[in-house]
């Protein structure tokens, strides 16, 4: 039998975290939510405020809604805090393994025996992580996309011991906050969609690291063959390019294939802080990126 979950705790608060909380919120679910950074929360509502505008309508909530969901929230100031009655942990701390390691032992001496734990990674399996607890049978992977308002799309993915319940559990509080949980049978770096984005975004990124073609023209092209608002280059400007130069160099680290070395332009670009729409500008510039104004699809 799938477990009840009702009580959900958010380990950081930064841009998925942030926005994972609210959501689960504002469908009713009791969020805690806890960062090291107390400012981090509120921080982050100001920022993803501005993505929501590029991205108009959200799929899982009305997106005039999203700001005003932000105190259903419950904030506090400690680990111990959040997580003492969750039935279910979500962590999305950054993507580094011995952090997430280290957090996950903390979470699993503190958390009640029967709560389910979840990374939000992009790209690290649970396998790597369930180690670091008692309880390898209740961890999983739920990984959200971003905007989590805009794309409601979840893979979930167990690791190696993980009860079918635990799946069903996670599956289940997913459809709850309208969103559609993609299950992936077997372990696979990037999950069921990312690992289709992270083809797109390979070849996109050789393609202007290396001259070839105007980004714009990528965009322009994916815009017209997939009918979205953004292409490839605009979404990455959403995720913001730090996130994906690291998502991108993990995959690197992992087959050492140099094809898979995200090329040294986008390098440059983090280290001129030109990191996508938190920065105000990346492959666009922000608020008012060239992709949104009607004329850019006439080229
Ligand atoms: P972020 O840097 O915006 O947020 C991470 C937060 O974790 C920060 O606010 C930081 O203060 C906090 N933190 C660090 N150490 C902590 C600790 N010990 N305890 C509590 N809080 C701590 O990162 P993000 O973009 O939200 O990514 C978080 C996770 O979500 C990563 O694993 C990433 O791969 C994944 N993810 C990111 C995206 C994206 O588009 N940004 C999409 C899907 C998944």
């Amino acid at each position: 039998m799938p477990q009840k979950i009702g009580k959900v705790a958010m380990i950081g608060l930064g841009t998925l975290g942030t926005q994972i909380a609210i959501q689960a919120a504002y469908h009713g679910y009791s969020v805690r939510g806890y960062d090291q950074d107390p400012e981090i929360f509120a921080k982050t509502i100001q920022k993803v405020k501005g993505m929501m505008k590029i991205l108009g309508k959200g799929p899982t909530m009305p997106v005039e809604e999203w700001e005003k969901a932000s105190p259903k929230v419950s904030l506090v100031r400690d680990l111990a805090e959040a997580v003492k009655e969750a039935d279910l942990v979500i962590e999305a701390v950054p993507e580094v393994l011995e952090l997430k390691r280290k957090v996950w032992a903390q979470i699993d001496s503190l958390a009640p025996k029967g709560a389910l734990l979840a990374t939000n990674s992009s790209s690290i399996p649970v396998s790597r992580i369930e180690s670091a607890t008692q309880r390898p049978e209740k961890c999983l992977n739920i990984h959200f996309y971003q905007p989590a308002v805009g794309m409601n799309i979840v893979d979930v993915m167990g690791g190696t011991k993980t009860a079918p319940e635990a799946i069903e559990s996670v599956k289940e509080f997913v459809r709850s906050i309208s969103c559609i949980p993609l299950g992936v049978k077997k372990e696979i770096l990037g999950f069921c969609f990312n690992s289709v984005w992270r083809a797109i975004k390979r070849q996109t990124l050789y393609m202007w690291g290396n001259d070839f073609v105007d980004f714009r023209d990528i965009d322009r092209a994916w815009m017209v063959f997939a009918g979205m608002k953004q292409g490839p280059f605009g979404l990455m400007d959403l995720v913001g390019l730090d996130v994906v130069y690291d998502i991108e160099m993990s995959y690197y680290n992992e087959s050492k294939d140099p094809k898979d070395m995200p090329p040294k332009a986008l390098k440059d670009k983090i280290e001129r802080k030109e990191l996508g729409v938190k920065t105000g500008k990346g492959f666009y510039t922000y608020p008012s990126p060239e992709y949104a104004n009607p004329n850019f699809l006439k080229g």
